[in-house]
């Protein structure tokens, strides 16, 4: 099959184009042909190579896809040859308190499709049965591709991790990337009134459209947060969607309310930060950290996208063969939405 893989660790030029065996699924696993693929940030760290991220080379990178079940290993119940799906990409032990709990990504093994386990940029791949579901009938198949990481990272936030509510406000920082709009739409289509940050009106634009209220352009705006308090009538916001990282960390303790919930799920401009533990104590905040979803919280995501009709916003599009250019585009993070690769020949 041809794949899009690394065979070392390093720089977008140390991704290839080329064939390799085809995956065969072992019992309780589906190999499924793939149509599209979407990329994420963690490609790029699994590319750059990271401490966890040690997959055996060559590797193909990408978690998210979508296609069409082309071979089921023994003992497959849930799904039969020629079914469109889509898949959960948390692979966990299935055995461990944790994952006993129905907290898979808790799992001490807990990994993705494309980390610890070939990925989905190529013509095929192999999942666990259990992580396969139809694909949202309303969804094409770069849309369907688009849809798992990102909406299931944002689902956890929101809603286990803050347990945001009807009425409440949501900041939610760096309006472009996947997990930031995937906020944005289910944040909105629950009830709440959204703030979007960007550094680019273009891109707060398009937030507007979809479901934010207000937008603060950061890079014109010299108080966030006191932006953010003006626009909350002094009060601040009830939770905050962090997947910046130390940059915005000052801000969002000055920006959330008494008893407010920053939730933070990646470091873009950084891991390391100072806190201000009298700030934290005398607001009462609640400091959460957040890691993809459980099972559960993607059944649950499924289930709101096929009654809302709900669509992942699609940046850009590119061919298989192109995967090293896509690459390029989100680490120089120009996209508005998700980047994609159809996968099919
Ligand atoms: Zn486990």
């Amino acid at each position: 099959m041809k794949a899009a893989y690394i065979k070392q660790n390093g720089a977008m030029e140390v991704v290839e184009i080329g064939d390799l065996p085809n995956p065969e699924p072992g019992p309780g696993q589906v190999q499924v042909a793939l149509k599209a693929a979407a990329l994420n940030h963690l490609d790029i760290w699994v590319r750059k190579g990271r401490p966890g991220m040690e997959p055996p080379f060559p590797h193909v990178l990408g978690s998210d896809g979508a296609g069409v079940v082309q071979a089921l290993g023994d003992g497959v119940s849930n799904c039969t040859v020629g079914d469109e799906v889509i898949f959960d990409p948390g692979l966990s032990c299935g055995t461990c308190e944790w994952c006993l709990r129905g907290e898979q990504s808790e799992c001490a093994d807990f990994t993705l499709i494309g980390a610890g386990a070939p990925g989905t940029f190529a013509e095929q791949v192999v999942v666990p049965a259990k992580n396969i579901h139809p694909k949202p009938a309303h969804l094409s198949w770069e849309e369907a591709a688009a849809l798992p990481l990102a909406h299931l990272t944002a689902w956890r936030m929101l809603f286990s991790r803050a347990q945001l509510r009807a009425g409440e406000s949501v900041l939610i920082h760096g309006i472009g990337g996947g997990v930031a709009l995937a906020a944005v739409q289910l944040a909105s289509k629950a009830g709440a009134r959204v703030i979007a940050t960007s550094s680019c009106d273009v891109k707060l634009g398009k937030a507007l459209e979809l479901g934010a209220d207000t937008s603060i352009n950061y890079s014109t705006t010299p108080k966030v947060a006191r932006q953010v308090l003006d626009t909350t009538g002094g009060r601040g916001v009830d939770v905050i969607i962090d997947t910046v990282g130390a940059g915005t960390w000052p801000i969002n303790f000055e920006a959330a309310r008494k008893g407010g919930r920053i939730v933070h799920c990646g470091i873009t401009t950084g891991p390391t930060v100072e806190c201000n533990l009298s700030l934290l104590y005398w607001k009462q905040l609640s400091i959460l950290g957040s890691t993809m979803g459980s099972s559960e919280e993607f059944r649950c995501l499924l289930s709101l996208v096929n009654s809302t009709g709900l669509k992942p916003v699609i940046d850009s599009t590119y061919p298989l063969d192109e995967a090293q250019a896509a690459q390029g585009r989100m680490e120089a993070g120009k996209q508005f939405g998700k980047i994609v690769l159809t996968c099919a020949s």
